[in-house]
C-alpha cells in the first residue's frame, strides 16, 4: 500500500542531498527535492506528535511560503485531511470555517495569533500554532524536533486529501472534499496536456489556498519534478525580471492586464517563456490579442472550479480561442443541458455546464441535501455556470447560473452585455448585473470603468441600441473607476448589487 497524492512526488525526491530546486523563494532561498523529502517527513512525525490522527483536519491560515507547501505534503503523508484558508479571512469568517470543518490543529500566522486563539478556543480547536512568511513559527519548530523519516501513512485514490472551500462568489463557501485522486489524475492529465517536464520553470504568484495556486499550479510541477520561483503575490516588474529563467506562468486575468502596463513586456522579455496560462475568472477577448501582439504568445485559457479542479483547456498545439476555455481535458466528459429538465442540448445551445471525470470532487463537507443536489446519480455535476459547445468543440463560458438576470420575464445573460460595452472605445471594462426594479423584477444595470474618451451614459446606450434586443438594453449606465475583485480576480458582484440596491426604488 502506497500514500497515492505522495506516491506523485516520491519518484523525484532523492534521499541524499541533491542540487535540483523544487522551489525558489523571492529572497533567494532555494530548497531542493531532498529538502522535500526531508522536511514533508518533519512535518508529517510533528503533525502526528501533535495528535492529529488520520483523517482529521488541519486547517492553515498562513502566508506564502515553502513551509506551507512542506505542510501540505506532511499532512498528505501523515493522511490527514489539509484545509488551506484564504489569509484575507477576518475573525468571524475564521471561526465559521473552523466551526464548520472541526480541525484538530489550526496553525495561523503569528501576528494574527493573539486575536484567533480565542477564536479557536471558541470552535474547540484542540491545538493552535503558527507558521509566518519566511516559514519561521511554533509549527516550523515543531517540523524541527520532529524527524525527517517518516514511514507515510497508506491512502489510496478514493480517500480524502484535503477540503477546499470554495470563493464564495455566488454564496457562503462550501467545503468542497477532495480524494487523493482527484489531485493526482487531474495534476498528470494537465502535465501531459500542457507537456510539462522536469525541466520547466514556472513563476507563481499565485496564492496557495486556492485550487489555482495548489492543486494545478503547485501540484503539476510536483508531478513533473519541476522548479517553482515563487513570489508572495502578483509583482509585475519582478514577473518581468524572472522570465529570462523561466518557462511558464500561470495566472489570474489581472496578471495578464497588469503586465500589459509595463512598456518592459515585449517580445525579447518573454522569449524564454513557452507556456502562459490564464484561468478563475474569463479573459478578455482584447487582453488575449493585446499579450499576443507584444509577446508573440497566445494566451492559453482554461476553466476549472474548486469541485473539480480543471475540466477544460485551450490546446497546446493547435488554435488557442480567444473568448473560450478550449476542449474538455482528456477523461473529463462536459455537457450542456437544459437547466430545468436537464435535457442535453446541442452545439451552440446556451444551458448548464455539467461535468463528468475522475476529476469531480467526493462531495460538500457536511452538506449532504447540497450535495445531493448537484452531484447527480450518474455522476455529473452541475457546475452553476452557463455555457455553449460551439460547433468545433470549443467550451464558451457565457455566466454563471445564479448571475443570470430575469427581467419582465425574459432572461439576460451578463455576459453577452458587457462584451459589447467592453469593446466601445474609451471602456476598459464592464459589469452588468440586475438590480430591483418595480416594473421588471430586475432591471438590467452596466457599472462601466472609463478610460481615455469615454462615452458618457447615453452615448453607451445609443450604441448598443440595434446591436442588442431592447430588453437586454441596461437600464441605466453607472460609473466606477474599477471593479471590486477577491484575491483571484473575480468581480464581487454581490457588492455592486448591494452598492445600487436602492437605484430603481423611489
Ligand atoms: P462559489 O462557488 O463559492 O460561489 P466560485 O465559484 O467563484 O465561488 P471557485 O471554485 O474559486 O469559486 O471558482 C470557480 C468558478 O470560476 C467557475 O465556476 C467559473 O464560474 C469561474 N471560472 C473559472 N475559470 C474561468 C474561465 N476561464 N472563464 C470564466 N469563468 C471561469
Ligand atoms: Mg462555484
Amino acid at each position: 500500500t502506497v500514500n497515492h497524492l505522495f506516491g506523485l512526488v516520491r519518484a523525484h525526491c532523492p534521499a541524499e542531498p541533491d542540487a535540483k530546486v523544487f522551489i525558489e523563494t523571492s529572497e533567494g532561498a532555494r530548497y531542493s527535492y531532498a529538502d522535500l523529502l526531508a522536511r514533508s517527513g518533519a512535518y508529517a512525525g510533528a503533525l502526528r506528535a501533535l495528535g492529529v490522527k488520520p483523517g482529521d483536519r488541519v486547517a492553515v491560515q498562513v502566508e506564502k511560503s515553502a513551509e506551507v507547501i512542506f505542510l501540505y505534503l506532511g499532512a498528505a503523508r501523515a493522511g490527514a485531511v489539509f484545509l488551506p484558508l484564504n489569509t484575507a479571512y477576518t475573525g468571524p469568517e475564521i471561526a465559521y470555517f473552523l466551526g464548520d470543518a472541526e480541525p484538530a490543529l489550526f496553525v495561523c500566522d503569528p501576528a494574527r495569533e493573539a486575536d484567533l486563539s480565542a477564536v479557536a478556543r471558541a470552535a474547540g480547536v484542540p491545538q493552535l500554532r503558527t507558521l509566518d512568511a519566511a516559514g519561521r513559527g511554533s509549527m516550523a519548530e515543531a517540523a524541527d524536533a520532529a524527524s525527517p523519516d517518516f514511514a507515510d501513512v497508506p491512502r489510496g485514490p478514493d480517500d480524502l486529501a484535503a477540503i477546499l472551500y470554495t470563493s464564495g462568489t455566488t454564496g457562503r463557501s462550501k467545503g468542497a472534499m477532495l480524494s487523493h485522486d482527484n489531485l493526482v489524475s487531474n495534476a498528470l492529465t494537465l502535465a501531459q496536456y500542457w507537456h510539462f517536464t522536469e525541466r520547466d520553470v514556472l513563476i507563481h504568484a499565485l496564492p496557495v489556498f486556492h485550487t489555482h495556486g495548489l492543486f494545478v499550479a503547485t501540484n503539476i510541477v510536483l508531478a513533473t519534478g519541476g522548479t517553482m520561483l515563487f513570489l508572495p503575490r502578483l509583482d509585475a516588474k519582478k514577473i518581468l525580471e524572472l522570465m529570462p529563467r523561466a518557462t511558464a506562468m500561470m495566472g489570474v486575468p489581472t496578471f495578464y492586464t497588469r503586465l500589459l502596463k509595463e512598456p518592459g513586456l515585449t517580445r525579447e522579455a518573454a522569449s524564454h517563456m513557452r507556456l502562459f496560462v490564464s484561468g478563475s475568472a474569463p479573459l478578455l477577448a482584447e487582453t488575449h490579442r493585446e499579450w499576443e501582439q507584444r509577446t508573440g504568445h497566445a494566451i492559453l485559457e482554461r476553466y476549472g472550479m474548486t469541485e473539480t479542479n480543471m475540466n477544460t483547456s485551450n490546446p497546446y498545439e493547435g488554435p488557442r480561442r480567444a473568448g473560450t476555455v478550449g476542449f474538455p481535458l482528456p477523461g473529463v466528459t462536459l455537457r450542456v443541458v437544459e437547466p430545468e429538465t436537464g435535457a442535453p442540448l446541442g452545439p451552440e445551445e446556451v444551458g448548464m455546464i455539467e461535468v463528468k471525470g475522475p476529476n469531480v470532487f467526493l462531495g460538500y463537507w457536511r452538506m449532504p441535501e447540497k450535495t445531493a443536489a448537484e452531484l447527480k446519480v450518474d455522476g455529473f455535476f452541475i457546475t452553476g455556470d452557463l455555457g455553449k459547445i460551439d460547433r468545433d468543440g470549443y467550451v464558451h463560458i457565457v455566466g454563471r447560473g445564479k448571475d443570470l438576470i430575469i427581467t419582465g420575464g425574459y432572461n439576460v445573460y451578463p455576459k453577452e452585455i458587457e462584451s459589447e460595452i467592453d469593446a466601445l472605445p474609451g471602456v476598459v471594462e464592464s459589469a452588468v448585473i440586475g438590480i430591483a426594479h418595480p416594473d421588471f423584477g430586475e432591471g438590467v444595470t452596466a457599472v462601466v470603468v472609463p478610460g481615455a474618451g469615454a462615452p458618457d451614459e447615453a452615448a453607451v446606450l445609443a450604441a448598443l441600441e440595434g446591436r442588442l434586443a431592447k430588453y437586454k438594453c441596461p437600464k441605466r449606465v453607472l460609473f466606477a473607476s474599477d471593479l471590486p475583485r477577491n484575491a483571484m480576480g473575480k468581480v464581487q458582484k454581490n457588492l455592486l448589487r448591494e452598492k445600487h440596491a436602492d437605484l430603481y426604488r423611489g
